[in-house]
């Protein structure tokens, strides 16, 4: 859920503002209202003043004379003369000899006036103003801590949550069952810390949750914290850099320090990609982000396993985050939130529709089948905007019409922003990713894959497959790596093989194959000519592994050669698999444009029953 973000200027700086304020006003206003009462006169009525006996207090200074009427009633000042029976003068004239004159004119008074007064109705407007901003930021439900006005003098503005006032559980959120699944085990320890704590077993301290943006991470995190009935802290990565320098690092340290108080809780960090951006060493680097960063490293260092915080952070761009954060004992867990598949949309939009009046018989289904690639936040928007269309056109509640209409409202403005396929286009992605999964699996005859989606990624993919993972697998031999070259040639494979025609589809697994080729050229002397020579080093294996020739231009030549020709004969490999099993290929992209999803156990039933495509037809 989108909160409403934090005004822009803390109370600290306001508080700041304020105090300047008042010292400005001691310097000129305090002066000037002291300076108002005293009277200027020259030295001849100050003496015919003595004459007449009309001085009640004087006081001789070194360089003026201050006095007053008999009644006190007024404050004079005359220069200082060289006279010597002054004094006598004054004596004689009844005059009271005292010390402190202007002070007189009562100094607690002043005192109150050009200090307390203000400092007072400064205090009472920001909390009136810190009232409002509460008042708006959930509703009056956030609470805020420190209770002091200067309490927050470099403290955040973390709210908490108290968890009736959202109270979303699991069930809110449609589909991404994976994710919950994988959250449901936090959500347990959360409940009783304790059964972990006996056992020796610690929670991982940080979980990542990572998908492309409005699929539900927010909703998640506070589901979690909704299920397990523990206090929901949130801050948005952005907020900690954004706003004043030196702020960020020590708003991480309160948001910690407020959270163990509360613990067992949940701290949220939405967008950290904005604090944990890879630091690459550039000269534009972010001494702030920086700063931040190493703050929340070193808080998530500081806790034990077992206190009872759990961090769940969201970002959609994980590869851009620094390897620090990630690594054990920081964010080892991630959790992918991915779009949400056909049943996934379905369920969402049933989710939502319940919060409007709708018409009994709108079929979900075929609205879920439209919204290909659609995300959770699009598909409240498209019942939102069908609601808006009943009322428009004068009706108690939306209907069918009006959701298939919402929904070309809301692809229509969202077409260039997310990939949401059309029908051709889904039937090349189908063949693309089953060609690269057949190619794979006839070469090893072993399930390649786990799943086949063909909901459009972010990341720009259209296609996903997750690939079997191959446990404790650290060396590969060199017919492993052809044939894995041969796979990634596969999707382009199956575009020749049934279209005829080639698609921009297949760049990732170009560069893919030609890295694999030249590794296994340069770096792992896998070619009779070149034998054991390392014709290329890696440079910075931890950043991009970068690589660096280490040959002459002539070799280079060669080595560019001979990468073509051992990709292209992997691709004449790919498309004779292919072709030779064109009926299974068939079968199988349809299946995956009908469904959006393979399983692996689904992809090898299929691959292992006798060919049918011909017997249907
Ligand atoms: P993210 O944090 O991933 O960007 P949010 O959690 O802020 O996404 O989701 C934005 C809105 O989209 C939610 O308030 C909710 O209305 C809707 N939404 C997203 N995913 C789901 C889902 N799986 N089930 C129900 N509603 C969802
Ligand atoms: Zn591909």
């Amino acid at each position: 859920m989108n909160q409403i973000k934090t005004p822009k200027i803390p109370l600290m700086t306001y508080y700041l503002i304020a105090l300047a304020v008042v010292l400005l006003g001691n310097l000129f206003i305090g002066p000037m209202l002291a300076e108002r009462q005293i009277k200027e006169v020259d030295y001849g009525t100050f003496m015919g003043m003595t004459q007449k006996k009309e001085i009640g207090q004087v006081e001789v200074k070194s360089n003026q004379i201050i006095f007053t009427d008999k009644d006190h009633n007024q404050i004079y000042r005359t220069g200082l003369m060289n006279d010597a029976g002054l004094v006598d003068r004054l004596y004689d004239a009844g005059a009271e000899f005292s010390g402190e004159i202007v002070q007189q004119a009562s100094p607690l008074l002043s005192f109150l006036l050009s200090w307390l007064i203000p400092i007072g109705l400064f205090l009472l407007l920001g909390r009136y103003l810190r009232s409002k901003i509460m008042d708006k930021e959930s509703g009056g439900n956030a609470m805020f801590f420190g209770g002091s006005p200067f309490g927050n003098f470099g403290k955040s503005s973390a709210k908490v949550y108290v968890k009736s006032s959202d109270g979303i559980r699991f069930q809110d959120v449609a589909g991404e069952d994976e994710a919950k699944e994988n959250l449901q085990e936090i959500v347990e320890y959360l409940h009783d810390p304790q059964k972990y704590q006996e056992i020796g077993a610690s929670m991982p301290k940080g979980v990542l949750l990572v998908g492309p943006p409005g699929t539900g991470k927010t909703m998640l995190a506070k589901a979690v914290a909704g299920e397990a009935n523990v206090p929901f802290f949130s801050m948005s990565g952005s907020e900690f850099v954004e706003m004043f320098v030196g702020m960020g690092a020590s708003k991480v340290r309160d948001l910690f320090s407020q959270a163990k108080e509360k613990a067992p809780c949940i701290v949220f960090i939405d967008e950290i990609d904005a604090i944990g951006k890879k630091r690459d060493g550039q000269l534009s680097t972010n001494d702030e982000r920086e700063q931040t960063l190493n703050q929340l490293l070193t808080e998530m260092d500081g806790f034990e396993g077992n206190n009872g915080v759990v961090i769940l952070a969201a970002t959609n761009r994980p590869e851009s985050l620094d390897p620090a954060l990630t690594r054990p004992g920081r964010f080892d867990r991630r959790v992918p939130v991915e779009l949400p598949d056909l049943q996934g949309r379905e369920a969402i939009l049933r989710v939502h529709a319940k919060k409007i009046k709708i018409a009994d018989n709108v079929d979900y289904g075929k609205i879920a089948r439209m919204a290909a690639g659609a995300s959770g936040a699009e598909l409240a928007n498209i019942v939102n905007e069908a609601a808006l269309r009943a009322v428009r056109d004068g009706r108690r509640f939306a209907n069918q019409s009006d959701l298939e209409e919402s929904i070309e409202v809301v692809i229509a403005g969202y077409q260039k922003k997310n990939a949401i396929l059309t029908t051709k286009e889904k039937l090349i992605v189908s063949y693309h990713e089953i060609g690269h999964a057949l190619v794979a699996a006839k070469q090893t005859n072993s399930a390649p894959v786990t799943k086949i989606t063909i909901i459009p990624r972010t990341s720009g993919a259209l296609g996903y497959t997750m690939q079997v993972d191959e446990d404790n697998h650290y060396l590969m031999t060199k017919e492993e790596m052809l044939n894995k070259i041969a796979t990634l040639t596969g999707g382009r494979a199956a575009e020749e093989v049934e279209f005829g025609s080639v698609t921009t589809g297949a760049s990732n697994d170009i560069e893919q194959a030609t890295r694999l080729a030249r590794a296994m050229i340069t770096r792992y002397g896998m070619t009779d000519e070149f034998d054991m020579v390392a014709m290329e080093t890696v440079t910075n294996q931890y950043l991009g592994g970068d690589t660096s020739l280490s040959c002459s231009a002539q070799t280079q030549n060669e080595i560019d050669k001979k990468v073509v020709e051992l990709v292209r004969t992997q691709h004449e490999k790919a498309k004779q698999i292919l072709s030779e099993n064109k009926a299974k290929l068939d079968e199988l992209a349809k299946y995956l444009y009908e469904k959006e999803n393979i399983t692996g156990e689904e992809f090898m039933d299929i691959l292992n029953s006798p060919v049918k495509s011909e017997a249907a037809e």
